[in-house]
């Protein structure tokens, strides 16, 4: 099977490895060509197009920003007959519904330590037929136990929206918590195992959140324009179903702020910093995990 990969960021880079490395022949493409030096040291074919990525493969995975640049490549390509098209990024499903080929929507979780490790949560969504036949594909970059066909079309989409909209809103809703305790006079350190022992625990309160907590790292392997980019998607969901979405709408603005604070490139907790600097505290307990 040769499999063209489109997209070599941060995710898209160390997933093609994967596949190099489970032994599928690749061929690569980027809009930056030093993202595919070590693809290429590793045997993989690179392509100066996108259209030529295409033309040499029967499964073409896309691991892109967002629907802006899905659509941007799609619109050049002509998969050959037969080709899979598998849309990894975190798009929209009108975006991959313009283009008129077998394919599978399947975006990811589990951050750039997890597309490295070949680990990552996969939401597929598409026939069933075509998700089994790929699916060998996909157990090369995640975690076989957490590769789940969601549903039709736009399923995989769908659920990742969900997801990473109620992880910002952990993220913005334990941030508050925590630095009203914390100024109204408890141990940080305290509050949050307190509350992590209490009904009110979540992965977020438990896990996450110590990245910044203990290490000051928000997590610049996600960045805000991409956060960004996920929550305003996640919010057209809620508008496209007629469903009042307040509170996540709420936290699409409070992450634009700091977008906009802290720029595109800044980690995907750096609203944290926003509580930080307005009540001029640092959420921070030292120690290490
Ligand atoms: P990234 O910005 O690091 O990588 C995107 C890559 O696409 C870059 O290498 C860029 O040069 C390339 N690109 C952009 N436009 C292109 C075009 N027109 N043609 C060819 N290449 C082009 O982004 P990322 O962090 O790898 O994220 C990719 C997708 O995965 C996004 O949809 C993101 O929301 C999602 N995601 C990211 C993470 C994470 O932790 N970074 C986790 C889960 C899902």
């Amino acid at each position: 099977m040769n499999i063209g990969f489109i997209g070599l960021g941060n995710m898209g880079g160390p997933m093609a490895l994967n596949l190099i490395k489970a032994g599928y022949e690749l061929t690569v493409y980027d809009v930056r060509r030093e993202a595919a030096a070590e693809h290429v040291s590793l045997g993989a074919t690179w392509t100066a197009s996108a259209a030529d990525c295409a033309a040499q493969s029967d499964t073409l995975i896309t691991m892109l920003p967002g629907p802006r640049q899905v659509e941007a490549v799609m619109r050049q390509v002509t998969p050959p007959e037969g080709t899979t098209w598998i849309d990894m990024s975190t798009s929209a499903p009108d975006t991959a519904r313009r283009f008129d080929v077998p394919k599978l929507d399947a975006p990811v979780s589990g951050m750039a330590k997890g597309a490295i490790a070949g680990t990552l949560q996969i939401f597929v969504g598409g026939p069933a037929e075509l998700y089994q036949r790929h699916r060998p594909v996909l157990e090369a970059m995640g975690d076989p136990e957490r590769i789940f066909h969601v549903g039709p079309e736009g399923a995989g989409y769908t659920v990742k929206l969900m997801i990473n909209l109620l992880w910002f809103t952990h993220l913005v809703a334990t941030t508050e918590v925590l630095t009203m305790g914390m100024k109204a006079g408890v141990d940080l350190e305290t509050l949050r195992t307190s509350l992590a022992a209490s009904p009110a625990c979540s992965n977020f309160l438990a896990n996450d959140v110590l990245s910044v907590l203990r290490h000051g790292d928000y997590d610049d392997s996600f960045a805000m324009a991409l956060a960004c980019k996920d929550l305003g998607l996640a919010v057209d969901v809620g508008r496209d179903v007629g469903v009042p979405v307040e509170l996540s709408a709420l936290v699409e603005q409070i992450y634009r702020r700091g977008r906009a604070r802290y720029g595109d490139l800044a980690g995907e907790m750096s609203p944290m910093r926003l509580y930080e600097d307005l009540a001029g505290v640092e959420l921070r307990t030292g120690g290490t995990r």
